[in-house]
């Protein structure tokens, strides 16, 4: 068997299509345009590149972005107080801030300064929390954007096993809760876990996120198994790789999204999606 692509390339293009109408017609309904401040400190060659696709993004769908590219030298106090400067600003629908920041900066801390009714990357601590108790509000862009992939297999969730490697904050943790609010019978797999392996083989949903390129090998891959791959690596060779072994992978699974064009994609169409919710929802306006 060969597995169907899950075009997240193609996806991601639907949904900023249909957004770029929603936000012509927040303008005419409600003369509103929704405003993110994208805020870049340093110049890390992927952030810069990540932070460029994000302000595309918009330019297309017509929200309007306001780039803050700070020094990498800027003082986490300046940081704060941009930061809530953009917190009261009405104009302001959504507020993001590209990680990593550099190391005098704490994460957290900046993640906890912003409103988390303009969080649009859903890290802050009220919005897992609200996630956590299956009243999502803005959700963690990643993992929305793996959601949106799996429904597009028309495929059902409920009581399926499913398997998310990595446990970071930003991703493998929202992950979770997303498939359990899903229905699916949730585990977590991290670097302390015993026998990656068995888990692998047992369950039905795998999504990766552990940026380590070959951590699953595809013969790990259950028949029919929906297999969604977060990881993004470059090898020596400069090309862009996934944690799963993708070729062996696909001769197993039934759906297999790729590396580039298949989550990375979505991340940036669910920050817009994020941002018009955003915007929409601050000021009472119904969807
Ligand atoms: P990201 O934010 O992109 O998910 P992090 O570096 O913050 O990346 O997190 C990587 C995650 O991958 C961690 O939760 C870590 O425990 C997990 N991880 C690392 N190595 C393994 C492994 N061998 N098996 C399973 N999980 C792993």
């Amino acid at each position: 068997m060969s597995a169907q692509i899950i075009d997240g390339k193609k996806i991601a293009a639907k949904i900023r299509q249909d957004l770029t109408l929603k936000i012509k017609q927040l303008q005419k309904d409600h003369n509103l345009t929704p405003g993110l401040a994208v805020v870049i400190i340093g110049e890390d060659p992927a952030s810069q590149v990540y932070v460029r696709n994000k302000r595309n993004a918009c330019e297309e769908t017509g929200i309007k972005s306001v780039g803050y590219d700070l020094p990498e030298s800027t003082s986490q106090k300046d940081l704060l107080e941009l930061i809530n400067k953009l917190n009261e600003d009405d104009d302001i629908d959504g507020i993001l801030v590209q990680f990593p920041v550099p190391d005098h900066i704490d994460t957290e801390t900046v993640i906890e300064a912003i409103r988390p009714d303009k969080d649009v990357d859903g890290f802050h601590p009220y919005n897992i929390g609200r996630l956590a108790v299956r009243m999502p509000a803005l959700r963690s862009c990643t993992p929305y954007g793996v959601m949106k992939l799996l429904e597009s297999t028309g495929e059902t969730f409920h009581g399926k096993e499913a398997l998310i490697v990595g446990a970071s904050n930003h991703v493998g943790r929202p992950m979770a809760l997303e498939l359990l609010l899903a229905g699916c019978t949730v585990s977590i797999s991290h670097r302390f876990t015993r026998d990656l392996e068995a888990w692998v083989r047992r369950s039905e949903i795998i999504v990766v996120a552990a940026g380590k390129p070959g951590l699953v090998k595809g013969e790990w891959i259950r028949p029919g198994a929906t297999v969604i791959d977060i990881g993004i690596n470059r090898t020596d060779k400069g090309k862009l790789v996934g944690d799963v072994d993708f070729e062996s992978a696909r001769q197993n699974a039934a759906w297999i999204t790729p590396v580039p064009g298949g989550v990375g994609p979505m991340t940036v169409a669910t920050l817009m999606l994020n941002t018009i919710e955003a915007a929409t929802s601050r000021r009472n306006i119904k969807p």
